[in-house]
C-alpha cells in the first residue's frame, strides 16, 4: 500500500474526530476508516459483544446495567504490541450521551493510531532513503544486493555483466567548482548512466565516488562509450564538464554464485582497475581474479610465516672491478614455503600494498646483523651488507631510531650496513627521504639509490640527498645486441657515470650478466658491479665460503 494511504487514513479519522468533538458520534463511516488505518499499522481490532453481559471481560458493560442501555454503541479492542486498549464507540445516532468516563479510552486509541501513523511514515522514508543514494539519486547498495539478489532467483544474472567504477579528476573538479556542486555534476553523470540503462540494469553507489553498476550484456558498447566520457552541465547557462571513470568489468562467471560474492568481485574489480590510472577500463578476467586471490593468500599467512622464520636471507656479492674481489653483498629474501622457494616479486608488492613490508624489512635487518654478529664472532672476514627497506615506511618517525635500535643490539658495526632505498616520486615523500638519508649517514650507515633511472629521477634527488651510493638499474646496461635501443643506453649508461663520479658519488651498476658489460663498465669509470656475471643471489653458507676468500 502506498505511503500517502496511512496519512489519508489518519487526516480523514482526525477530520471526522473534529468534526464530532461535540457530540462524540462515530458513524459506520468512521469505523470503516478506523479498520483499514488499524490493518495498514498492524494493529489488531476486535469488535466486542458488549451486548453479552455474561461477558466477564469486557468492563466496560460494567458501565451498563441492562442491554437496552448498550444500545447504539460498539465496544472495540485494539490491540498494538502487548497492551490492549478497550473502548466504546457510538454506531447509531441515538438519545444517549457519550460517557464522558470512556472519551480517555478513545483518545489513547487515538494517540496509538496517531504515534503508529508517524512511525509508520518515518519507517518508509527511511526504507526509502536506504534504497536511495541522497547525493546521487542512484541506488544504494542495500538496494544493488537486492536487485542482484533477484536476478539469481530468477536465474538470469548470466544475461548480466558487472562493473566497479571510479570517477576521475573529482578532486580537481570540486576545487574548481565547489564541493556541492562537484556532487552536483557527480549526480548529473550517474543518473544520466542510470536513465541510458532504464530497465537494463542497475547503477549503485558504494561510497565517496565509487559506483557498482549491472547491466544488460547488450548495453556493454553504450556504457563504454559513456563512461569513456560524458560532458554534464551543472545548469543550462554553465559550462560542461567532461567526466569519465575508471572501470573494472567483470563478466560475469558461473564461479560467482550470489550478491555478496558478486559484490566482493565488483571491489576487486575496481581495485585493480585503479592500479593503473592510464588504463582506464580493464576486465577481470579469471587470471587477475587468480592473482588477488593469491594476494589474499599471502597476506593470509604472512604473520605466521615470520613467525616460522619461513625467509632466508640470501646474499648476492658485490664485485669490485680493480682487483676483481668481493666488495660487498645485497641481503635479498627468499620465502621457503610448502617445500618451494617463492621469489620476493610474488609477495613484496602484496606486503607493499598492506603496509606488513616493514615487519619483513625489520627482520631482513635482524637476520643480516645476526649473521654478521657471528661472522664478527667466528673471526670471518666481512663485508658491507646492503638491506632493502621499502619506501612504505618513509612516514615513519620511529624508523631511523628501530633501525639503530636492532644493529646496535647486535652489537654490528653501522659502517657494515647499507640501506637501499628506491626514488620517491612525491615531495612528501622527498622530504622524507632527504632526512632518513641524512640521518642514516649522520649515524654511520651507508645508504644506496637503489634501481636509479627507472623511477623518477631528478637532479634533486643526487644533488640534495646525501647519498653514498647510487645503484644504476640493469635496464640502463647495454646488451649488446646493437640495436639503436642499447646505443642509447650506452649513452644514457656514460653520462650517469660520469654525473656520479663528479659529483663524487660511488656508483654500481645492477645487473651485470656478461663479461662484455664487465668491460664496458670499467671503460666506462664504473667499477662496482653486482650480477649474475659475477654471483647469483645465494643462501648463507654459500656466501660465507666466499667471505672466507677474502682472508
Ligand atoms: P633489487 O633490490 O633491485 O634487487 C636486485 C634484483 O635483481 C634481485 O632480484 C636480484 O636477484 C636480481 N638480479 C641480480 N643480478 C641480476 C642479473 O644479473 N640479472 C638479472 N636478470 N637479475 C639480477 P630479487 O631477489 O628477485 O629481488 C627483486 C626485488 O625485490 C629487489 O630488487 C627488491 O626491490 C625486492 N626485495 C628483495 N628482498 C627484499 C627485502 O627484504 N625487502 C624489500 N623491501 N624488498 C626486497
Ligand atoms: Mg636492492
Ligand atoms: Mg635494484
Amino acid at each position: 500500500m502506498a505511503a500517502f494511504d496511512v496519512l489519508q487514513y489518519m487526516q480523514t479519522l482526525e477530520s471526522m474526530l473534529r468534526i464530532t468533538e461535540q457530540t462524540w458520534l462515530l458513524d459506520e463511516d468512521f469505523l470503516k476508516v478506523l479498520d483499514k488505518l488499524s490493518k495498514v499499522l498492524g494493529i489488531t481490532k476486535t469488535e466486542i459483544d458488549i451486548k453479552n453481559k455474561d461477558d466477564e471481560e469486557s468492563e466496560i458493560l460494567t458501565l451498563y446495567d441492562d442491554k437496552s442501555e448498550a444500545e447504539g454503541l460498539a465496544g472495540y479492542e485494539f490491540v498494538y504490541g502487548k497492551r490492549p486498549v478497550r473502548v466504546l464507540i457510538y454506531t447509531k445516532c441515538g438519545n444517549s450521551e457519550y460517557p464522558a468516563e470512556l472519551s480517555a479510552g478513545l483518545n489513547t486509541v487515538y494517540e496509538i493510531l496517531r504515534r503508529q501513523t508517524i512511525r509508520e511514515l518515518n519507517r518508509r522514508d527511511e526504507e526509502a532513503r536506504g534504497k536511495t543514494d541522497f547525493v546521487t539519486g542512484v541506488s544504494t547498495k542495500k538496494l544493488f544486493t537486492e536487485y542482484v539478489d533477484q536476478l539469481y532467483k530468477k536465474d538470469k544474472i548470466f544475461e548480466y555483466g558487472a562493473c566497479g567504477f571510479s570517477l576521475k579528476g573529482m578532486a580537481e573538479l570540486n576545487r574548481q567548482v565547489g564541493n556541492d556542486n562537484g556532487n552536483k555534476l557527480m549526480a548529473s553523470f550517474v543518473s544520466g548512466l542510470q536513465t541510458l540503462l532504464g530497465d537494463d540494469g542497475l547503477v549503485a553507489r558504494t561510497g565517496g565516488i565509487n559506483f557498482s553498476m549491472i547491466f544488460k550484456k547488450n548495453r556493454f558498447d553504450e556504457i563504454v562509450v559513456y563512461l569513456s566520457g560524458k560532458v554534464v552541465y551543472l545548469n543550462d547557462d554553465s559550462e560542461g564538464k567532461l567526466m569519465s571513470a575508471c572501470v573494472g568489468f567483470y563478466p560475469i562467471s558461473d564461479t560467482c554464485t550470489s550478491a555478496a560474492e558478486l559484490n566482493e568481485i565488483i571491489t576487486s574489480a575496481l581495485h585493480n582497475a585503479l592500479k593503473n590510472p592510464l588504463q582506464p577500463f580493464i576486465i577481470y578476467d579469471e587470471k587477475l581474479q587468480q592473482a588477488d586471490n593469491d594476494e589474499k593468500y599471502i597476506a593470509g599467512i604472512f604473520q605466521d610465516a615470520l613467525d616460522r622464520e619461513e625467509f632466508m636471507v640470501y646474499y648476492q656479492p658485490k664485485a669490485e672491478l680493480n682487483k676483481y674481489c668481493l666488495n660487498g653483498a645485497e641481503a635479498l629474501c627468499r620465502w621457503f614455503h610448502d617445500d618451494k622457494m617463492v621469489l620476493p616479486y610474488r609477495f613484496i608488492p602484496v606486503l607493499e600494498n598492506n603496509g606488513e613490508i616493514i615487519k619483513l624489512d625489520y627482520y631482513m635487518i635482524e637476520h643480516v646483523c645476526r649473521d654478521l654478529r657471528r661472522w664478527l664472532d667466528e673471526g670471518r672476514p666481512v663485508v658491507t651488507v646492503s638491506v632493502n627497506l621499502s619506501r612504505c615506511h618513509l612516514g615513519d618517525p620511529g624508523l631511523l631510531g628501530h633501525i639503530i635500535e636492532i644493529v646496535d643490539r647486535y652489537k654490528v658495526p653501522h659502517s657494515l650496513i647499507e640501506i637501499e632505498l628506491t626514488e620517491t616520486t612525491t615531495e612528501v615523500g622527498f622530504n622524507e627521504l632527504k632526512a632518513l638519508v641524512g640521518g642514516l649517514r649522520d649515524h654511520g650507515f651507508s645508504t644506496s639509490v637503489d634501481d636509479f633511472g627507472v623511477g623518477f629521477s631528478s637532479m634533486s634527488l643526487l644533488h640534495e640527498i646525501p647519498w653514498h651510493v647510487i645503484k644504476i638499474d640493469r635496464s640502463f646496461i647495454p646488451v649488446g645486441d646493437g640495436s639503436a635501443e642499447d646505443e642509447k643506453k650506452n649513452v644514457m649508461l656514460r653520462s650517469i657515470i660520469e654525473m656520479v663520479n663528479s659529483l663524487g658519488l660511488k656508483s654500481i651498476a645492477e645487473g651485470v650478466e656478461t663479461i662484455d658489460q664487465v668491460i664496458l663498465l670499467k671503460e666506462t669509470g664504473c667499477y662496482y658491479v653486482q650480477g649474475y656475471y659475477f654471483d647469483k643471489p645465494m643462501p648463507v653458507g654459500d656466501f660465507e665460503t666466499r667471505l672466507d676468500q677474502l682472508k
